[in-house]
C-alpha cells in the first residue's frame, strides 16, 4: 500500500507543478511518518524515499538509530531548547526554528558535533496566539539574528496554517508566506536568496501549496495511512 501511495504521491506533485509551469524537480515530498513504525519508513526507503518528517524528538532519535542514521531526516515538531542537543545531533534540516534562544543552542551543539544543517525558520502566518512560530512581523529581525549564527544554513520558511474547512481556504496563508519570503529574500537574508525553501502543504492541500509556491511538501497520512490514535 505505501508502494502505490508513494507512486499516487509523487504523480499528483508532477502533474501539479507542470500545471502551474513549475520543476517538479524542485518539490520535496517529506514523509511524514510520526507515530509510524520503522517497519513502515523502511517499505518507504524501499521505495527510494529518503526524506522523513519527524515530530518528537526522543521518537526520532529512537527510530534514527533503529535505521542506522541512513535517513535524510526533517524535524518538524516544537523543539524545545533543552532537546536542541537530539536534534542537532540527527536531524538534516530542522524545520520548525522559532526563536533565537533555540537558534543558539542548536549552533552551540552543532558546534560540538562539528556539523552545519540547514535550518527553516517556523512562521505562524496565522497569528494564531495559542501556534508556536515567529509572527510575520518578527521574521525579518529573527533571520537577521539567525543568519549570524555559523553553523545553520538558514534555508527558507515553513508554515502549519490554521485548520480550516476546506483546502482551499488555507491558500491565503500559503500565498502570505510565499510574499513574506521573497520580501525576505529580497533582502538577502537567506543563505541563499537565490533559492528559498518553503515548507508547506501537507495531506489534504499540498497541491494549493504547490500552486503557491511550496519547495517541501510534507506528507504522513496519504502515505501511511492514519496514525494511530491517542499516542
Ligand atoms: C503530522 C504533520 C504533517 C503531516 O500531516 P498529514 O495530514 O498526515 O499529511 C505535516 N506537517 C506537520 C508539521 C505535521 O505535524
Amino acid at each position: 500500500m505505501i508502494a502505490e501511495n508513494l507512486e499516487r504521491i509523487r504523480t499528483s506533485i508532477e502533474r501539479c507543478a507542470l500545471s502551474c509551469r513549475r520543476n517538479p524537480a524542485d518539490i520535496h515530498l517529506i514523509a511524514v511518518s510520526k507515530k509510524i513504525p520503522v517497519a513502515a519508513i523502511r517499505q518507504a526507503i524501499a521505495c527510494g524515499q529518503q526524506a522523513f518528517g519527524e515530530n518528537y524528538i526522543q521518537e526520532a532519535e529512537q527510530k534514527w538509530l533503529e535505521l542506522d542514521g541512513a535517513i535524510n531526516l526533517h524535524f518538524i515538531g516544537h523543539l524545545q531548547s533543552n532537546k536542541a542537543k537530539i536534534a542537532a545531533r540527527i536531524a538534516s534540516v530542522i524545520e520548525t526554528v522559532d526563536s533565537l534562544k533555540l537558534a543558539e543552542a542548536l549552533n552551540r551543539h552543532l558546534e560540538t558535533f562539528d556539523r552545519t544543517i540547514r535550518i527553516l525558520i517556523q512562521v505562524n502566518v496565522g497569528n494564531d496566539p495559542n501556534k508556536s512560530g515567529v509572527l510575520p512581523g518578527k521574521t525579518e529581525e529573527l533571520l537577521r539574528q539567525v543568519g549570524k549564527l555559523p553553523r545553520l544554513q538558514v534555508a527558507g520558511l515553513m508554515t502549519i496554517p490554521p485548520l480550516t474547512e476546506t483546502p482551499e481556504a488555507t491558500r491565503p496563508h500559503f500565498r502570505a508566506l510565499r510574499l513574506l519570503a521573497d520580501e525576505m529574500a529580497d533582502k538577502q537574508l537567506f543563505h541563499d536568496s537565490q533559492h528559498v525553501e518553503l515548507s508547506m502543504g501537507m495531506s489534504d492541500d499540498f497541491e494549493i501549496a504547490i500552486e503557491e509556491g511550496a519547495t517541501m511538501v510534507r506528507i504522513g497520512t496519504a502515505i501511511f495511512g492514519s496514525r494511530p490514535a491517542g499516542v
